[in-house]
């Protein structure tokens, strides 16, 4: 008999990888982190003896859900402003409140609260970009969750960093230490847009991005306004000036996305470029459709994320995973159009291949880390079943995932977080709440 860490049997299991297949009557072994096998259940049970046995007779076992695009800390300014036009929201709310409050405390807060609330709900592993990456760093990794983190990179002062030259700097030092060879945490830039960066920081972010080879991920075309400003002020579509800087390459991860003429969908899939694909915030925020299946169909390969918590206000993959199969077939003027299958692909090896782990996670297959979600099918919305992934995506709720594992470790089991103080969490965040509110009703006031 072989030892293995964990075998587990759920009554499906959905490896992502080969596409299309469920299956059923086998088990996971998993050892020192990693997918050992996947196997019928009647060899796991002659070949190995596990230290833990997991039964789960009425769930599906998939891959951790990949959030490739969030601010986590942004968790505090949930339901701070809603209802706007992204001009006010920004202006008098957002903004405003980062000025005041955005610090290392609020972001090792904020960011907790993110990581215990995408852990409950199936997501494994995020792609952030905020302030203070190096306390994000932290908070994910005294959590055990993985994260791709973006040093933030703008010409505009925050309570971070004073100019494009000081956020450089800065994200360089987190990429040598102490996450150069992290088993959670990988590093990236992550250049706000291009209204808030000149060519001549684009230059240089090029040449660091280049030696360190290292992702770079920016909020790009989000909506017609920004498109219609920058040819205002520039005489070029944002599209236009990153491409002439050179980032438009296979490193590039281009947020949102939602307006882009056909020469750029075909200069995209040509340069390998991937796409963050958030479809509530862009919903919320009255930015337009994404028309994701022709940039699927252009062979561009399409992430999901849930943006921050302040314009979705969710960070709930599954709920993404649903928006993006309705969107991208109203968009499309076609029900055949995204289906339940390649939302679940977006969210899983699409987000791996974005954050460029797919060689890591994104699927159940042998040798790759043991980033694992059981969904719990026993309920009435998910009865009864004749298809697996669509079920998923169409009808379960993310409070249904009863377990996740990160890199093997058991981080939530039977629903209940094993590594984070909940109520301390909540009592952080009605704290901040108070502060805050206080804080915004002045803004509100004084204009
Ligand atoms: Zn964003």
């Amino acid at each position: 008999m072989q030892h293995c860490d964990a075998l587990i049997v759920p009554r499906w299991c959905v490896p992502v990888v080969p596409a299309g297949v469920v299956l059923e009557g086998h088990a996971v072994a998993v050892s020192e982190g990693r997918i050992d096998a996947i196997l019928p259940l009647e060899q796991a049970q002659a070949r190995y003896q596990p230290s833990a046995l997991i039964e789960r007779p009425d769930h599906v076992l998939m891959p951790g859900l990949v959030n490739a695009h969030t601010h986590a800390a942004m968790t505090l300014f949930r339901g701070l402003a809603d209802d706007m036009h992204l001009e006010a929201w920004l202006r008098q709310h957002i903004w405003p409140a980062e000025r005041r409050w955005v610090s290392a405390e609020l972001v090792r807060d904020g960011t907790e609260l993110a990581i215990a609330e995408m852990l409950r709900g199936g997501t494994t592993c995020f792609g952030d970009q905020y302030f203070f990456p190096e306390i994000v760093a932290q908070a994910a990794t005294d959590l055990s969750m993985r994260a791709v983190v973006a040093t933030p990179v703008a010409d505009f002062k925050s309570s971070w960093a004073g100019s494009a030259a000081e956020y450089l700097q800065k994200g360089t030092d987190l990429v040598h230490d102490p996450y150069a060879e992290h088993p959670l945490i990988t590093t990236a830039f992550a250049p706000h847009s291009t209204f808030a960066m000149a060519d001549e920081s684009f230059a240089a972010l090029r040449v660091l991005a280049d030696q360190l080879d290292l992702r770079v991920q920016i909020h790009l075309h989000e909506s017609a306004a920004e498109i219609r400003e920058s040819l205002r002020d520039t005489g070029k579509r944002p599209f236009a000036r990153l491409d002439h800087a050179g980032l438009v390459n296979r490193s590039l991860l281009a947020v949102h996305a939602v307006h882009l003429d056909d020469e750029e969908v075909d200069r995209l899939a040509a340069a390998g470029v991937s796409m963050a694909h958030c479809p509530k915030s862009n919903l919320k925020l009255a930015n337009g459709v994404a028309p994701v299946a022709k940039y699927r169909s252009a062979g561009i390969n399409v992430a999901l994320g849930t943006d921050g918590a302040a314009s979705n206000n969710m960070l709930d993959m599954f709920s993404e995973m649903q928006t993006a199969a309705l969107l991208g077939k109203t968009a499309a003027d076609d029900a055949t159009a995204v289906s339940a299958q390649d939302a679940l692909d977006m969210a899983t090896m699409g987000g791996a291949r974005a954050l460029r782990l797919d060689r890591s996670i994104g699927s159940i297959e042998q040798g790759k880390l043991a980033d694992l979600v059981c969904v719990d099918f026993d309920h009435f919305n998910t009865r009864p079943v004749y298809d697996v992934v669509s079920q998923l995506v169409y009808a379960t709720a993310s409070t249904q995932v009863s377990d996740a594992w990160v890199g093997g470790r058991h981080q939530l089991e039977n629903g209940r977080l094993t590594q984070i103080d909940g109520h301390e969490l909540v009592a952080r965040a009605d704290e901040w709440r108070d502060r805050i509110a206080a804080s915004d009703k002045h803004v509100q006031e004084v204009q």
